[in-house]
C-alpha cells in the first residue's frame, strides 16, 4: 500500500516515518529532504527552491511533481510519502502517477508546532529528528544514532515557523476535508508522546 503523512510542520513526521520504514519496510519519500539534498549541492533545482524554503512558502507545484514522477510511477509500491502532497493541486497530480491508499493527519495546535520546531535539531549526516525539551541527544550537539554534528534548521525559527503554519492552514488544510471525502484519512494526536503515535498508527495499518 501507499501511505501518506499529512499534518503540520512539526507535527512528527518524519520521526514517524523513520519508525514506519523501521518497522514495515516502507520507502520514505520526504520532498523536503530531497529539495535539502539539492539546496546543498547547489543545483538548479536547490537554487530554484532555497528562496522559497528560506521564506516558508511552497515551492511551485509542477517543480513538486516533476521530483516525485522521477522516483515513482504507476507500478510504485510501498512508498510513504512525507510533506507531499501540500496542496489540493498536488493531491490531484499524484492520483496521476498512483493510488494513495492510506492518509494518517497528525493533529497539532499552532502553540505547540512553535514550541516545537524551536527546539528541533537535526543530524547532518544521517538526518535523525531530536527535540532539546522532550528528546535530547544524549551528548549535547551529537546524533546519538551516528554521531554525527546537530544543526537547526534555517527554517526553524519563529518567524519562518509562524510563516509556514500560515501557509500549512491556507494551502495544505483542505487535503483533510480532501481525503476524507475519499475515506481513506485517519486522524491520530500528534499531542502525544512519538511512541503513543506510532503504537496508533501501527494499529491502524494493522488494521
Ligand atoms: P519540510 O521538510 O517538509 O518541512 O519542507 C521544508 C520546505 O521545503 C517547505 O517549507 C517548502 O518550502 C518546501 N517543500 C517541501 N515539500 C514541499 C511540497 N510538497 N510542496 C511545496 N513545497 C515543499
Amino acid at each position: 500500500m501507499n501511505l501518506v503523512l499529512l499534518g503540520p510542520p512539526g507535527a512528527g513526521k518524519g520521526t514517524l516515518a523513520a519508525r514506519l520504514v523501521e518497522e514495515f519496510g516502507f520507502v520514505h519519500l520526504s520532498t523536503g529532504d530531497i529539495l535539502r539534498e539539492e539546496v546543498k549541492k547547489g543545483s538548479e533545482l536547490g537554487r530554484l527552491a532555497k528562496g522559497y524554503m528560506e521564506r516558508g512558502e511552497l515551492v511551485p507545484d509542477e517543480v513538486i511533481l516533476g521530483m516525485v514522477r522521477e522516483r515513482v510511477d504507476d507500478k510504485s509500491d510501498g512508498f510513504l510519502f512525507d510533506g507531499f502532497p501540500r496542496t489540493i493541486a498536488q493531491a490531484e497530480g499524484l492520483e496521476g502517477i498512483l493510488p494513495v491508499h492510506l492518509v494518517i493527519y497528525l493533529e497539532l495546535p499552532e502553540e505547540e508546532v512553535v514550541r516545537r520546531l524551536s527546539a528541533r535539531r537535526v543530524c547532518k549526516r544521517c538526518g535523525a529528528n531530536y527535540n532539546l525539551i522532550t528528546q535530547p541527544p544524549k551528548v549535547p550537539g551529537i546524533c546519538d544514532r551516528c554521531g554525527g554534528e546537530l544543526y537547526q534548521r534555517p527554517d526553524d525559527n519563529e518567524e519562518v515557523i509562524r510563516n509556514r503554519f500560515q501557509v500549512y492552514t491556507e494551502q495544505s488544510a483542505p487535503l483533510v476535508g480532501y481525503y476524507e471525502r475519499k475515506g481513506i484519512l485517519r486522524r491520530v494526536d500528534a499531542s502525544l508522546s512519538p511512541d503513543e503515535v506510532f503504537r496508533r498508527v501501527a494499529e491502524v495499518l494493522r488494521g
